[in-house]
């Protein structure tokens, strides 16, 4: 136990020092509080169940969001990216199998992104310039090797662990432990049936701070 917290907080502390001092187009855990905006994001997708519904409730909010999309699923799924991508969000890429850190090498991952980018690129005729490990792993070896093939990294800071609750409540106590702010990245997944409900409160919330949405993409266009 102590030895899994230890290995989580470096990685917390690695990741908050990465993201203040390196460009946003190659590493983002959070955006620039100037942008005004935030952003939402999805991973673990396309499912052919929660995705459509999540892409209901954008529509009806006006807002627009990031998925980070594991390409097996792609491939069983083509017509829910070819909606995501006309619908104006964005797709980052999320592995191809969704496998754990500890059971893949920086080759294997590298990969996995590419077979992941040729799939997007058959359906929907564009590859992913953004990628989010699975699990949030990644070794200084893997940074290195998805920069190298160009590859721009984005995590999260907000993190209402909707994978591991039972009811739409808990994600809503879990995600207003404090405040949204300018350039929070929010993680959930459209692989469990909770986002959907939440999104027009938090679309109100979030237009109650004077904020917009973006994606990461965007910011990372800025620095
Ligand atoms: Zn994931």
């Amino acid at each position: 136990m102590t030895k899994t917290m230890g290995k989580i907080g470096l990685r917390t502390v690695a990741a908050v020092l990465a993201g203040r001092v390196l460009p946003r187009r190659l590493f983002q855990r959070c955006g620039p509080a100037s942008s005004r905006a935030v952003a939402l994001t999805f991973d673990d997708g396309p499912d052919p169940d929660q995705t459509p519904r999540i892409l209901d409730a954008l529509r009806d909010a006006g807002v627009v969001a990031t998925f980070f999309v594991v390409g097996s699923k792609v491939e069983r799924h083509p017509e829910v990216i070819r909606r995501i991508v006309e619908e104006g969000h964005v797709v980052g890429n999320h592995s191809f199998t969704h496998p754990r850190p500890g059971a893949i090498d920086a080759a294997g991952l590298i990969a996995e992104a590419e077979k992941t980018d040729d799939v997007l690129a058959a359906v929907v005729g564009r590859r992913a310039s953004m990628f989010r490990p699975p699990y949030g792993g990644l070794s200084f070896k893997k940074l290195l090797g998805l920069w190298k093939v160009g590859r721009s990294l984005v995590f999260w800071n907000v993190d209402p662990k909707d994978f591991s609750c039972l009811t739409v409540d808990e994600v809503r106590s879990n995600l207003s432990r404090r405040p949204l702010r300018a350039g929070d990245v929010i993680l959930m997944h459209d692989t469990v049936p909770f986002a959907a409900a939440l999104i027009p409160e938090i679309a109100a919330s979030v237009r109650r701070l004077g904020l917009t949405f973006t994606t990461p993409d965007a910011w990372g266009r800025h620095r």
